[in-house]
Order: structure tokens, then C-alpha cells, then sequence
């Protein structure tokens, strides 16, 4: 089974221009933008441009291209937001399990203070 892809959910808005955003870098397929409502000093989003509604989805069906570019975008998130040397957290959240509220593709970046142990 295939995934539908909702074109008035916030981040579709946010992409075509409806809705503001913090940009932190723009590429060719890729945006990444600040979390309205930040988790830690910095928590920024970083989405494809393509109908994505999640992780799997899209390495499954995007193109070769998208996919390097939105993983070189967040390598270029984590060193543009100094997350080097101290350290960094990614999420993806998928489906109803794991709680996705927007339900287009999203990585959060998260970093700036000690995390805390989240597997156990
Ligand atoms: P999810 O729970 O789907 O993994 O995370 C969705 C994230 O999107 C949340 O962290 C939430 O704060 C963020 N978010 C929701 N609406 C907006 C918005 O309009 N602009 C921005 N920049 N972030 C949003």
C-alpha cells in the first residue's frame, strides 16, 4: 500500500511560500527551517521538497538525487549550527506510532544542550 500525500499540510504551505518560515539553508530539492515551537536552543526541521509523507517513502521512491541532497543538507544543518563538537540528536517521526503531527517527511535536528538518554 502506497502513501497519500496531503498537498494542505503545513510544511505543502510553508514550501509553496503560504506561510512564513526561518530558513537556515535552501537547496535544490532540500529546506531546512526552525521548529516554531524549539525543543532545544536549536531544533531546526529539515523536509525535501517532494511529496514525501515519510522516511521510508521517500528513500524508497525519490530519486537518487533528492536523496543525497536532503542527507547533505542535514550534515550541512548539524556543521552551520555548530553541532560538531558537542553533539546532536536526529528524529524522524513516522504514522500514528510514532506520533508524526505533519504528514510531510521531516527530519529534526536537535542539538545546543545535553540531550539525555532517550533508548534504553
Ligand atoms: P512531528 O511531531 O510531526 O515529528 O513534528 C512536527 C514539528 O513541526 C513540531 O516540532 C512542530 O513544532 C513543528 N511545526 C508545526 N507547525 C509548524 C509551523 O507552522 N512552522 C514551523 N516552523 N514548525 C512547525
Amino acid at each position: 500500500m502506497g502513501y497519500s500525500y496531503d498537498d494542505q499540510n503545513i510544511f505543502a504551505k510553508i514550501l509553496r511560500g503560504e506561510i512564513p518560515n526561518a530558513t537556515v539553508l535552501e537547496t535544490e530539492h532540500t529546506l531546512a527551517f526552525r521548529d516554531i515551537q524549539p525543543q532545544a536552543p536549536v531544533h531546526v526541521l529539515v523536509i525535501p521538497k517532494g511529496p514525501y509523507v515519510c522516511y521510508d517513502q521517500f528513500v524508497l521512491e525519490a530519486s537518487d538525487a533528492e536523496i543525497v541532497d536532503f542527507n547533505r543538507t542535514v550534515g550541512e544543518v548539524v556543521k552551520a549550527e555548530g553541532l560538531q563538537s558537542g553533539g546532536y540528536r536526529i528524529i524522524s517521526n513516522a504514522g500514528e506510532a510514532g506520533v508524526q503531527e505533519v504528514p510531510h517527511l521531516h527530519v529534526h535536528v536537535l542539538g545546543g544542550r545535553g540531550l539525555g538518554r532517550m533508548l534504553q
